[in-house]
Parts: C-alpha cells; structure tokens; sequence
C-alpha cells in the first residue's frame, strides 16, 4: 500500500491523497485550493494524476476544499463510485451546487468587463458537472466495513466535524499480509454541539491526521456560552438589532440549536428571529433527515420544546422580498446571514443597514480571513465600503471565540492515541508552524513519530 500527497500539505486546503492498494489506485478527497486568486487559478491546472487510472473515490466530508475538485475529476472522465457517509452525500449536492453558481457568477462578470470578444471566461464547472458527480455517489453508514475493490475495505467512522464528517480506514489484504491506513479527515472538538465526538480508528499501519489546530487549544464551551450571553442582553438592553455572520453549514444550524437549549435561560421568546440564508435553509432540511446521526444532547433538544428550526419566533426568509421586510425592523431581531465571512451573501445588507446605528450589534462567530469584510470590522475598521457606499461603523462588535470545527491539539492528540500500538504518522492540512508544534507535541507526550507531508512526497503503508 502507498500514499501520494497532492494536495494540503502545508497548507489547509485542496486536500486530495491518491492511494495505491492492492493492485488498485483510490483517491482520499478531491478538494478545491481556496485563498488568492493565484491560489485559486490552480484549480484549474490538469491533475498530477492520470484520471483514467484512479478506480475509487472516498470523500471525508462535504466542505468545499475537500469535495470543489469532484465535479472538473468527472468532467476529466472519471466514472467510478464516489464513496462517502450519506449526509455528506446530501450537503454535497447544496455546496456544489452553491459552488458551481458562484463560478458562473464569476465568469459572466469577468466576460461583462472584457467585451474584447476574445475573453470568454468560462466556470470551472457548471451545475451538468455537479449533477454527473452526484450521480457516481454511493452513500454509506458509518461502522459499517465495504468491499470497495477487490480486496480492499473501507470503514467510515464519525470524525464530529460537520454533519455526515468520517474518519476513514482503508484495509488492504495485499500479498505481503493485511496493511491499514487510517485518514483523520477533519475532526471536530469533543462536545461539539448536535454531532457526536470523533470515534478513533482502533488499528493502523499509518496514519493521515488533520493539524488545523495542532498548536493551540480552545477555550472552554461554558465560558463561550456565557458571551453570547451577555451580547445578547447587552444588544436587548439597546434595543437593537443583533446581525450575525454566519457559515451556511454547521454554523447556523449550531446557533439555532443554542438558542433553542438556552431559550428559557437566553429570554429568547422576546427576539424576533431570522435565519435569512437560502442554503442555510437547505441544510436545515439535510439535518432533519438525519436526526440518527445527532449525539444525545441534541437528541433531547430536538424531541423537547421549541424545536431549534421551529421556534415560534424563527423565520426563514428564502425570497429576496422577505429579506429586505427586515430592513423595516429597527431593534429586537437577531438575524443570521451569510457568507461567514461577509465577503458575499445577504449580510451584506443587513450590515450596510446595521452598521450605522449604536444600538445595532454584530457578533462574529467563526473565523474571518484577511482581506474579508468581516476581517476589517473585527479589526476595528471606522468605515467600511458596502456596495459602492462608505458607511461609518456606529455598531457594537463582538467576536465570539470557541465554536470552531475543529479539534484543539489536546483533541487531535486524544483521537491519535487511541489507535492500538501508536504508528507512524503523516501531518497534513494544517499550516507548518500548527503541524510543527503537533508534531513535537506527540513526538513527547506519545512518543510517536510524526512527519510532515509535502506536496509530491510518497509513503509506503
Ligand atoms: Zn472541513
């Protein structure tokens, strides 16, 4: 058995490993490069791979830099299954097809600019692609092992990241004796609100883990709860509105789920509620089909009163008419929006309308790169540029830490050092200073040896 590295090594996205198993070659992920243009651009270079070759595809998770490639690997001539836990199998469809809108998108306003009639800018792939990829999808249960290839075995186990998140084990019976590879994937904290903790691989001859976080750990849930909390009274006792920016996937659903737990404790009754994101809506509609996958917390939550996406003061608003009626409330609204990042989406409306007013407050709940909007606002920005008009920023921010989706180092550390016998193991999607300090991390407290991956590198399982 042998691993090939394409793809987040040393850095966090584009994460794609090609395997060889048993006379038979597999790919671990097929995700999108995201950052810089130029980063980005790479997506569409050939893959270092020839795509005829590859006879399986196993997918860990649905976010876009692990699945964005699986629509151009079909539209290159890829055939075979794609293998991947049912929910994700479902999130899929609303982020490719997400994804595959916003490169048409791009590509008409590229084609709008340059009329020279030689720019014909055309998406990296289209929603024929996405649906010929979500054709080649075969659902799968976690703990359940499969035959995938003759030989070859794959077990999914849930790795507590985002809804239908896996974990996975490649088991090949090659004829020097039975080798086993072990993927992380990307894994959640313990305690993640709705899903159930990572669940380790039990053996493994090499193991693939996930560093995001590997040189820090995160503050405590209850210390989390207790901000939003506090902005919450503070926004009621300002009689304002509270906008927060929020991730269509995990994110928004995270935060229904909290103000349903905390309703009584939170006063939540009191707040008119919007959950004002279309593919927000559609997730919602992912998780009510699997409620089996939910841990018991939730399970509770959801069997309880109110349900979290049915609060008698929740309102979706899927049309464009509905979204802007909440232009005309003035105080007393929380509204969840997206993009996460207000890089795009309706928030930015609902920012242009907020931003000005003291009594307004906005409350980032997940990570903000450079260069986004919501990156100048946490950083304290005077003024920002919405839709071609400055606006002075008046509102009170808050940026709540401690939600994030992935393990601290003491978490990716645990999932490691429940794998029987502590083998060897291969950083991957993480930056270099958060894979260095996991690295020495478990070097010391587990004695296991751990390296790095770099893009074009090898390893024998
Ligand atoms: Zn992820």
């Amino acid at each position: 058995m042998l691993v090939r590295f394409h793809g987040a090594a040393g850095e966090v996205t584009g994460s794609c490993h090609e395997v060889e198993a048993n006379g038979h070659r597999l790919l671990l992920d097929c995700g999108m490069i995201q950052g810089s243009d130029e980063d980005e651009r790479r997506n569409e270079d050939p893959f270092p791979f020839d795509v005829g070759d590859i006879d399986a595809v196993v997918l860990s998770h649905a976010h876009i830099d692990h699945s964005g490639r699986l629509p151009l690997l079909v539209k290159r001539g890829y055939r075979g299954p794609i293998w991947t836990e049912h929910a994700t199998a479902d999130l899929l469809k609303v982020m490719l097809e997400d994804s595959a809108n916003l490169a048409q998108m791009d590509a008409d306003r590229d084609n709008k600019y340059r009329r020279d009639g030689k720019s014909n800018h055309k998406p990296l792939f289209t929603k024929t692609d996405v649906a010929a990829v979500l054709r080649q999808v075969r659902g799968m249960d976690y703990e359940k092992p499969r035959e995938i290839l003759g030989g070859v075995t794959l077990t999914l186990r849930d790795a507590g990241h985002i809804l239908g998140s896996a974990s996975v084990e490649l088991a090949a019976d090659e004829p020097a004796g039975r080798r086993v590879l072990a993927f992380s994937g990307d894994l959640g904290p313990r305690g993640t609100p709705i899903l159930r903790d990572p669940v380790p691989v039990p053996r493994a001859d090499l193991v693939l883990l996930e560093s995001t976080y590997g040189g820090r750990e995160h503050r405590e849930r209850q210390a989390t709860l207790d901000e939003i909390r506090d902005v919450l009274e503070h926004a009621w006792a300002d009689q304002g509105n509270v906008i927060i920016p929020a991730f269509a996937v995990g994110r928004s659903q995270e935060l229904l789920y909290w103000f349903a737990r905390q309703w009584d404790e939170w006063k939540m009754s009191r707040w008119k509620i919007f959950l004002d994101s279309p593919m927000a809506m559609r997730v919602v509609d992912v998780y009510g089909r699997h409620e089996r996958l939910f841990d018991d917390d939730a399970q509770a939550v959801w069997n309880g009163r109110p349900h979290p996406f049915k609060m008698p003061n929740l309102q979706l608003t899927p049309e464009v008419a509905q979204s802007q009626a909440i232009n005309n409330v003035r105080g007393g609204a929380i509204i969840i929006a997206g993009s996460g990042m207000c890089n795009g989406g309706r928030v930015r409306h609902h920012l242009r309308q907020n931003l000005g007013r003291k009594q307004s407050h906005v409350m980032f709940v997940g990570y903000q790169a450079r260069g986004t909007l919501g990156r100048r606002l946490v950083d304290g920005a005077e003024t920002v540029r919405i839709f071609g008009e400055d606006i002075r920023v008046n509102a009170v921010r808050h940026t709540v830490g401690g939600l994030s989706a992935h393990a601290g180092q003491s978490g990716l550390m645990d999932w490691y050092g429940a794998i029987e016998g502590r083998p060897p193991v291969v950083l991957v999607h993480g930056e270099d200073d958060a894979r260095e300090a996991l690295a020495k991390a478990l070097d010391k407290k587990l004695g296991a040896e751990a390296s790095l991956s770099r893009v074009g590198m090898q390893r024998e399982v």
